[in-house]
């Protein structure tokens, strides 16, 4: 029954792209089966009002591999940047903005030492960074057993730690399981510059800036800017669907098969080995090997079934943190707002409402308990701005990252998205007096509603929470962090695996490249 030949995709998020793409490149014959209409996952854009589009997950990139780049010739497949190396700007309801630009700050409220105090910062996060960012692209090694081949893969990780030098690598273990709200407080005066820096670190996460691991989550953001990820923070031209696209064609060009509306009920098995898939409409697809670009748990839960693996292994998946806390707003808009003291010029950089980081934190404390916050921290774009196939001429799309929603609120989905919606449009006039006039058409999808739309369980940025305990050798969980999952021929090759979320594309080439090496050893 089995057709050895066959490597299925389940899932064509970007990751699943880069995955078929590698391994189409290397000759395998490969089939993506995509349950939603468009490919790309979390990484599309879309229509959300007539004449108004957005990039409905993911809005900006800054993770980009620049290796798959470079490798996968995304230029040449169609990859264009609208604006590259955008500026963060810390709006300010009363007062000026704070621009930010790399290491340099401009405007805003300082203290005395803060900017030079800024460049040390930068400097030495981004080395921390790079450490993270040097593992992206390798299989992580197993704690214990596996021969030579782990031993060589721990001894890099450690020696790219001990490589920081004594000082550096005492300050990178003293800071990475800490909390950025600390670390800012050390170094930094303004509460304005504290706020900005301290929401880079929880953007996505179920994190606040006094949670441990805040520091972690941080780094990982800064490994893209550490591997000089293309276009460093970037809007793609046509929005983030623009990466999967050119993605999507690299793929095709190598040979694989892209099907979308093609949803997997199951992975089948012979024996204890993967035998391919059911579709929901019951076709049936064999294949030697199941690559799921689906999420941990949909997949090893869902599409296999616990009673296929031993019990411990399914109590830690089980246990996997998975809880999305970021909700998306869309608003489609008459005209470009004007936000208090920002040149025009600026409008379509990156703005942070976060004036500081105890405002954050207070986003974050009713959210732990099932409500949305009553004034919440956003990550803003208006992409139209550098961009006119998002919108009608003179027409703006607004898009913002939203912190912080509950995966399960209290209140019923209605209620919590209709309240969050009321406390954005409030926190957005305060910055842009008028906004709420120019609206024409809006969406707030909560992280129940990505669940749904994006069929990632939890509705989580990563897939699963960036941690000490779901990092690296520990992602998803032990025995599964190294692509192939404990049954024959089953692989994971999405945001849920190491190295995480992010448009980045690492888990796809990984996982490509542990189903060709284990290929290789039978
Ligand atoms: C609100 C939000 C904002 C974000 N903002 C950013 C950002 O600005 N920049 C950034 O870099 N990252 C951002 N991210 C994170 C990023 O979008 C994700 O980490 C990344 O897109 C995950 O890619 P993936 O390919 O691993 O998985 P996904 O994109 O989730 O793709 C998985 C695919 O599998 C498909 N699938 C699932 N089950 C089945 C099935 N049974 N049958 C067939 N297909 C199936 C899904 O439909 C989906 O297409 C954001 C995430 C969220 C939720």
């Amino acid at each position: 029954m089995t057709d050895h030949k066959r490597i299925l995709i389940v899932g064509g998020g970007h990751n699943g792209l880069v995955c078929a793409a590698y391994l189409a490149r290397a000759g395998r014959e490969v089939l993506v089966l995509e349950a939603a209409e468009r490919l790309g996952g979390a990484a599309i854009t879309r229509s959300f009002a007539p004449g108004f589009s957005v990039s409905a997950c993911a809005h900006l990139s800054y993770l980009l591999d620049a290796q798959i780049h470079r490798e996968l010739k995304l230029a040449t497949h169609g990859l264009k940047w609208a604006h590259s190396n955008l500026r963060t700007v810390a709006l300010a309801a009363e007062g000026e903005p704070l621009v930010l630009n790399g290491a340099q700050v401009e405007g805003g409220k300082l203290g005395h030492d803060d900017a030079d105090a800024l460049v040390a910062y930068r400097r030495r996060m981004l080395r921390f960074a790079q450490v993270l960012g040097r593992q992206h692209n390798r299989r992580p090694p197993r704690i214990a057993g596996g021969g030579r081949e782990e031993v060589i893969g721990a001894a890099k990780l450690g020696f790219d730690i001990r490589r920081l030098g004594r000082d550096s690598m005492r300050e990178f273990l003293r800071i990475a399981g800490i909390n950025i709200y600390d670390v800012l407080e050390e170094l930094f005066e303004s509460p304005q510059l504290k706020g900005a820096l301290a929401l880079d670190a929880v953007l996505g996460t179920n994190l606040a800036p006094r949670s441990n691991n805040s520091v972690l989550a941080l780094l990982h953001r800064l490994s893209g800017e550490a591997m000089d990820a293309p276009g460093g923070l970037a809007l793609p031209a046509g929005g983030m669907g623009a990466i999967s696209d050119a993605l999507a064609h690299a793929a095709r060009a190598s040979g694989a098969t892209l099907r979308t509306g093609a949803a997997v009920k199951r992975i089948t098995l012979d024996g204890d080995h993967v035998s391919g898939v059911e579709l929901e409409n019951g076709e049936q697809i064999a294949a030697g090997v199941v690559v799921s670009n689906a999420d941990p748990a949909r997949t090893l839960l869902q599409l296999v079934g616990a009673r296929h693996f031993e019990t411990g292994f399914v109590h830690r998946v089980r246990h996997f943190r998975a809880k999305g806390m970021a909700a998306k707003l869309h608003l489609a808009l008459s005209g470009l707002p004007t936000f208090k003291g920002l040149q025009a010029s600026l409008a379509g950089e990156r703005l942070l409402v976060a004036p500081d980081a105890a405002y954050i934190e207070r986003a974050f404390d009713r959210a732990k308990y099932g409500q949305c916050s009553p004034e919440p921290a956003l990550e803003i774009t208006i992409p139209s701005v550098h961009d006119a196939s998002l919108a009608p001429q003179g027409k703006h799309v607004l898009s913002a990252i939203v912190l912080y929603a509950p995966f399960d609120p209290r209140a019923s989905g209605d209620v919590a998205r209709s309240e969050l919606m009321e406390n954005c449009l409030q926190v957005l006039e305060r910055h842009a007096p008028g906004l709420r006039q120019q609206v024409v058409a809006s969406e707030l999808l909560l992280p129940a509603d990505i669940e749904q739309e994006f069929r990632i369980s939890g509705g989580h940025w990563h897939h699963g929470e960036l941690a000490l305990d779901q990092l690296l050798m520990l992602r998803p969980v032990p025995g599964a962090a190294q692509y192939a999952m404990p049954l024959d021929g089953l692989y994971l090759c999405g945001a849920g695996c190491h190295p995480g979320g992010g448009v980045m594309g690492s888990a796809g080439r990984n996982a490509a490249q542990a189903v060709l090496k284990s290929e290789r050893a039978a």
